[in-house]
């Protein structure tokens, strides 16, 4: 990581899994930032809600840190030419279409230092929204692992506790856990779906 910005970057923070410290490392990189003087400001879709009534990123285990939520990736830009802020974190980025990547690249371009952490796989196991073009993109890439709450082995994927009904469905440990692949398999395998 950097602490001299005065040109653009890319970090991506991502894991197959959930519960896999994301959140917790965004948080972590960004007050590290901000101790270093630098002016920082996190984003979140809307859509992904959790913990909270307000506009905050909140952890899986509590970690919270004030944030913007937006529905369009281009309120971010938008926001950062009227604010200029050294550092931008986004949060929960698999749930932004396409036009995130363009985002994402243009700040850089413009010298920002961006970090940016994301889910790569839908709990299905498929490429999760415009992560794989983001991740393609990354000028440094973190991979972060769960534990599988069956075996203890590193989690790469989500399980649904139960089949979904929509093809996005935000949740936590309601809906959702963290496996390693075997456990993944035979739990997807045992209710009949595609692996
Ligand atoms: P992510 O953003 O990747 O979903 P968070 O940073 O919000 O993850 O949460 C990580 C925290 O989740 C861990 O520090 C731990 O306290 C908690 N946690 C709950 N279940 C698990 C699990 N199965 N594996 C790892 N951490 C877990
Ligand atoms: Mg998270
Ligand atoms: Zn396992």
């Amino acid at each position: 990581m950097h602490r001299n910005i005065d040109y653009g970057w890319i970090d991506v923070i991502t894991s197959g899994s959930m519960y896999a410290g994301k959140t917790t490392e965004l948080i972590r990189r960004i007050r590290t930032f901000i101790l270093a003087r630098r002016t920082a400001v996190v984003f979140q879709p809307s859509v992904a809600r959790r913990y909270t009534e307000g506009e905050e990123v909140v952890s899986h285990d509590g970690l919270r840190l004030q944030a913007r939520y937006v529905d369009n990736p281009n309120e971010i830009l938008w926001y950062a030419e009227t604010h200029r802020p050294d550092v931008i974190g986004i949060d929960e980025v698999q749930f932004f279409d396409d036009g995130l990547v363009e985002v994402v690249q243009e700040l850089a371009n413009r010298g920002h230092y961006v970090i940016a952490a994301g889910l790569s796989i839908t709990s299905e196991g498929k490429p999760f929204g415009c992560m794989p073009q983001l991740l393609a993109i990354a000028d440094n890439i973190t991979n972060v692992y769960g534990v599988c709450v069956v075996c203890g082995e590193p989690a790469t994927k989500a399980f649904a506790l139960r089949p979904k009904t929509a093809v996005v469905e935000i949740g936590a440990d309601d809906k959702y856990e963290a496996r390693c692949r075997r456990c993944w398999l035979e739990g997807r395998r045992a209710r009949g779906e595609a692996v």
